[in-house]
């Protein structure tokens, strides 16, 4: 068999989640949208569900994989419903919704509901993407308020910035939330803080956090936080040496002949690519583990391959574990090698099984 595989470890996913928490100190969604961030929804889910005060997930086709696989837990549709046709799906299923925009409103105001009904009313702080504008904000919240059968509302919003620790956007984005907020009755649930808000602006913490990337064990923060250095990656992506050469100075190596060699170098070849969700330009330099030591790859990315330096690892040859990221190498220094984020690496994990350790 191919020797690439994830190995997604649900102890420590349990504990990122009970950081988060605790720094929360109120509740914690639990997001899992994306299938999970590439962690596998549905696994994630069963991991955490004794403890999660709830789950974000971006739509209803998400929200019912988690349904179907049994989880009873509240469940958040971060992105709303798309079409007034899906109330219905939301009410059987006891979703939770947000509703950003105005004509959700008027679709609300129409639906004829048989239960009670949770929903967060998302505001437009400054990120500019989805919410109400603070005009529109009051409004729309007394008219949803008027509804008998909206039992709850929690007030929302997003940080567009939180992970640049000196940029005056949260605080700006805080301030206009919180005027928001003063125009609501005392005592409204509020939630505005995604992971970065948590572990580095203490004044976001609210009624919910909502961590996502965290809880992966991963960080975009542009200054040391010791509340990141206490999560631990969930996921481990690892193949192996399935070939060696040994090349003379001046050979290229791989497609486009990205890297020259300098000196006389044994290449290792790894059975991961971009077909994998590496990332195609990662460029030589990005590090990786070889044999529990630190590398390096060299040359071009391939579909399905790609090429690593094993010249100062005599000891390491065909069978050698690559580690690609994962405990020992931080998803976020390896997409930085090619203009990545964590998100975007983590998200985009294909054709490589997944291996759950750590119990359910
Ligand atoms: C994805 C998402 C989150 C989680 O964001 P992270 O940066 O991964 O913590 C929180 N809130 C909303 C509305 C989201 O869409």
């Amino acid at each position: 068999m191919r020797p690439s595989r994830a190995t997604i470890d649900l102890d420590a996913l349990r504990h990122n989640y009970r950081h988060a928490r605790t720094l929360g100190d109120g509740k914690a969604l639990a997001v899992v949208k994306a299938d999970a961030y590439g962690h596998g929804a549905v696994a994630c889910a069963r991991a955490l569900e004794a403890e999660a005060d709830g789950f974000g997930v971006a739509c209803i086709e998400e929200a019912l994989e988690l349904r179907e696989a049994g989880i009873r837990a509240p469940v958040v549709l971060l992105e709303g419903f798309f079409d007034a046709d899906e109330l219905a799906l939301v009410e059987r299923h006891d979703l939770w919704t947000v509703v950003a925009s105005p004509w959700q409103v008027d679709a609300l105001e129409r639906h004829r509901a048989a239960r009670p009904w949770q929903v967060w009313l998302k505001l437009d702080s400054g990120m500019h993407r989805l919410g109400l504008s603070p005009d529109e904000y009051l409004d729309a919240w007394r008219r949803l308020r008027a509804l008998s059968w909206i039992e709850g509302m929690v007030a929302m919003s997003h940080f567009s910035r939180a992970d640049e620790l000196s940029h005056p956007s949260t605080r700006d984005q805080l301030a206009a939330f919180d005027a928001a907020l003063a125009q609501l009755p005392a005592g409204t649930p509020a939630s505005i803080a995604n992971s970065a808000a948590l572990m580095a602006w203490p004044g976001t913490r609210r009624d919910w956090v909502r961590p996502g990337l965290m809880l992966y064990g991963s960080h975009m923060l542009d200054a040391p936080r010791a509340e990141a250095d206490a999560l631990r990656a969930v996921m481990r992506l690892e193949s192996k040496v399935i070939a060696v050469r040994e090349l003379a100075a001046g050979e290229p190596i791989g497609y486009a002949g990205t890297f020259i060699t300098t000196r006389p170098t044994r290449v290792g070849v790894v059975a991961a690519g971009y077909a994998d969700g590496y990332p195609q330009y990662a460029t030589s330099g990005t590090p990786v583990i070889i044999d529990g030591r630190p590398g390096e790859l060299i040359g071009r990315v391939s579909m399905d391959m790609l090429t690593v330096d094993l010249t100062d690892h005599p000891a390491a040859g065909l069978g050698s574990r690559i580690e690609l990221w994962g405990p020992g190498l931080p998803v976020a220094e390896v997409a930085a090698r090619s203009g990545n984020s964590p998100y975007r690496l983590l998200t985009g994990l294909k054709r490589v099984p997944r291996r759950y350790i750590g119990g359910g």
